[in-house]
């Protein structure tokens, strides 16, 4: 099997195709800290193009309410329990969390569902990808367990509980929503199990497309992709998923006059918690260096966003801010181990990453730059023993055309009613 390079892993690792990389690459961050649960990003995205017959059960986006929530029904523990499986000696990571951009997380030293597929396959059928075929009642409730909480104290399900951080308690009682599309991964699972290679990254935006006309419906796309996001559709015998909104990313929408505009899931979120983008990547799939994108930024200097469950093997490219709240054995399972310095930085933010902050949902363009001009102290306080101070900066963002799109300041302004119209809605 050819070696790849994965930045998640910090180490190379076997993948049925050889190395390569696309010009950019989609990739979005989603904040859990304030999502709200509201499903609008999943509506959105229904209306849009998952509305017709055939259809009913094909969520491409999705919220779910973890730990017990998950569509199909307990997707991730299923494909945790295959690893485990594979990785008798677990699923270890060694090093430290660092600066270095060929292993901000470390090393995974467990075995990927690429590298694990030979310890679990079926018969003589030779597989690429460690994975399952989820039952039709798996797909039947897509948002099962809504605001079911976990409790600290619980057994047999004990994810660890207590003081985390230096004096930040973490909930007994807990929960939260997780909103999951395709993650358009560097390593597509999708694309390395598909045996009539109807399964493409372009090369332009790194977009995971599955071509109809190529597809047979033998769903082992659905089988293979361990976030379960590629699904059937009964009326076409063909799989469907995400095309990450590709005619609004390739600026084809008048408003955007030619610029990336988000998806339809980020661009519809009430909680402002999605943001979506491009990013520039080298042969390996590691991202070049682009200091004023903010979801470099994010990922790679502030380092508070992390990606889904990386121990997976396939690079995906959503990120998440992980809830602060939450026990860190949980969030390290499914974060990796970059989660106390995220939920640290999170908690304790710098003049920079506060005004990054909002630029969330300000506009329906990718913002492919942002520029700050310093403005006055307005607040200080300490939390935690550290001292913590308010700026209020003023952020600018760019769209690719190097155009303005909009300009937005930390402190929130207030507008005062006028008297007349006080009772007025
Ligand atoms: S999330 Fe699944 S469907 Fe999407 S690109 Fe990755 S492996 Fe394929
Ligand atoms: S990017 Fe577009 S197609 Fe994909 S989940 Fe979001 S709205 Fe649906
Ligand atoms: S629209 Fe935004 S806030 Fe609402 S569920 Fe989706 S991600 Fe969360």
């Amino acid at each position: 099997m050819p070696s790849v390079y994965n930045w998640h892993l910090g180490r190379s690792m076997g993948y049925p195709y050889e190395q390569a990389a696309p010009k950019e690459q989609f990739a979005f961050v989603i904040n859990i800290n304030r999502c709200i649960g509201c499903q609008t990003c999943t509506m959105a995205c229904k209306s849009t193009w998952t509305f017709s017959k055939g259809q009913e059960h094909m969520w491409w986006t999705n919220v779910e309410t973890k730990p017990y929530g998950g569509y199909p029904q307990h997707w991730d523990v299923k494909i945790l329990d295959l690893l485990e499986k594979a990785n008798p000696n677990g699923q270890r990571w060694s090093g430290s969390p660092n600066g270095e951009a060929l292993s901000p997380y470390g090393r995974f030293e467990g075995k990927t569902v690429f590298e694990s597929a030979n310890y679990v396959a079926r018969g003589n059928q030779p597989n690429h990808v460690l994975g399952y075929l989820p039952t039709d009642e798996e797909w039947h409730s897509p948002n099962i367990f809504e605001d079911h909480v976990q409790h600290g104290q619980s057994k047999p399900m004990d994810f660890g509980k207590g003081e985390d951080l230096d004096g930040d308690k973490k909930h007994q009682a807990w929960f939260y929503y997780l909103a999951r599309l395709c993650n358009h991964c560097s390593y597509p699972a999708c694309l390395a199990a598909c045996p009539r290679n109807a399964i493409y990254k372009r090369p332009e935006d790194g977009i995971v497309l599955i071509d109809q006309k190529e597809c047979r419906g033998y769903r082992k796309c659905v089988e293979a992709c361990p976030y379960k996001k590629s699904m059937y559709r009964g009326t076409t015998r063909t799989s469907e998923k995400c095309i990450a909104c590709y005619p609004r990313i390739e600026g084809n929408d008048p408003e955007c006059e030619g610029a990336p505009m988000e998806t339809r899931c980020m661009a519809a979120c009430i909680g402002q918690v999605r943001m979506q983008g491009l990013v520039k990547v080298k042969p390996d799939t590691t991202w070049m260096e682009d200091r004023q994108n903010p979801l470099y930024y994010l990922i790679h200097v502030a380092k508070v966003a992390l990606p889904l469950y990386p121990q997976f093997g396939t690079e995906p490219n959503g990120f998440y801010i992980p809830p602060r709240w939450v026990p860190t054995r949980y969030l390290e399972q499914m974060f990796g181990p970059g989660v106390s310095r995220a939920v640290e930085r999170y908690r304790n933010p710098d003049r920079e990453l506060l005004a990054v902050l909002q630029l969330f949902r300000r506009s329906n363009q990718i913002i492919a730059k942002y520029e700050i001009e310093e403005g006055k102290k307005v607040y200080e306080t300490s939390s935690n023993g550290k001292k913590f101070e308010m700026y209020d900066d003023t952020i600018i963002a760019f769209n690719r055309l190097g155009k303005e799109i909009f300009r937005t300041k930390v402190e929130e302004p207030v507008h005062v009613r006028p008297p007349q119209h006080a009772n007025s809605i």
